[in-house]
């Protein structure tokens, strides 16, 4: 018996499960095939923030796989739900395709110039961050805007190591402010029920290679959860399982 036999929906990290940096993890394509063949459920679940849900379907079938554009859920499109609640007007310090998710919601998006008139701040990372974001964002919460960021997370995984990640980013703007975000992204539990809800009633299981994010946050939102790799636990980020890699889950270990 594998675990694929245990649970028909699964809820996917991307960065270090199926892809690593632009290039796919060796077997991840050729398992989640199988997955699917035998009838599961996939929703791909990522706190990257810089891609709109568009952008990373296409990448996602660059590599061969079959993905709706609605199984897809990065922390940027449900932070960009959160900040546009009401029509809001939002600075957003992060990538010009957030900056898109933020409008298609139904928010505002200011200019820097424009940014002491905001109702809310989102903080994203990317790679044109800068002093004068920093600074408009310091602008608009010194004039009361509500401060959010997409994630926590320090880094993100690249094939020549860690890369600074909202989280870094986040930690300038919050020290400027003296104020401290709402993080959307994992490991907050809603945006695991989010993922959820496009899966249906299904007993649904997490994968992640993350225990701090992937494993916390399945944990919160009550679902049993799957470690990729072999970073260290502990007591709160234990996982059910533990594989080496996503062809992990079709082995007959169990
Ligand atoms: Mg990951």
């Amino acid at each position: 018996m594998s675990l694929a036999d245990i649970f028909d929906g699964y809820i996917v990290d991307l960065d270090g499960v199926v892809h690593l940096g632009w290039e796919p993890l060796p077997g991840a394509v050729d398992t989640l095939r199988e997955l699917s063949r035998r009838g599961k459920r996939v929703v791909y679940l990522t706190n990257e923030p810089r891609y709109a849900r568009t952008s990373i379907t296409s990448r996602l079938r660059g590599f061969g796989l079959d993905v709706a554009a609605d199984s897809v859920v990065t922390s940027g499109w449900a932070a960009a739900i959160r900040v546009a609640e009401g029509g809001a007007s939002v600075y957003v310090i992060g990538s010009a395709e957030l900056r898109a998710e933020v409008t298609r919601a139904g928010g505002v998006v200011l200019s820097a110039a424009d940014a002491s008139t905001a109702d809310r701040i989102l903080v994203a990372g990317h790679s044109d961050f800068s002093y004068a974001e920093l600074r408009a964002a310091c602008r608009a919460g010194a004039a009361g805007a509500e401060l959010f960021a997409a994630n926590r997370d320090a880094t993100f995984p690249m094939p020549d190591g860690p890369w600074p990640a909202t989280g870094a980013i986040l930690a300038a703007v919050e020290t400027a402010l003296g104020q401290s975000a709402t993080a959307v992204g994992k490991p907050e539990p809603a945006i695991f029920r989010l993922a959820q809800s496009r899966l249906g009633p299904l007993t649904t299981v997490v994968i992640g290679d993350r225990p701090d994010t992937d494993i916390l946050g399945g944990r919160r939102a009550g679902l049993p959860t799957i470690l990729v790799g072999s970073a260290p636990v502990t007591a709160e980020t234990r996982p059910d399982h533990i594989i080496a890699d996503l062809p992990g889950l079709l082995a007959r270990s169990l």
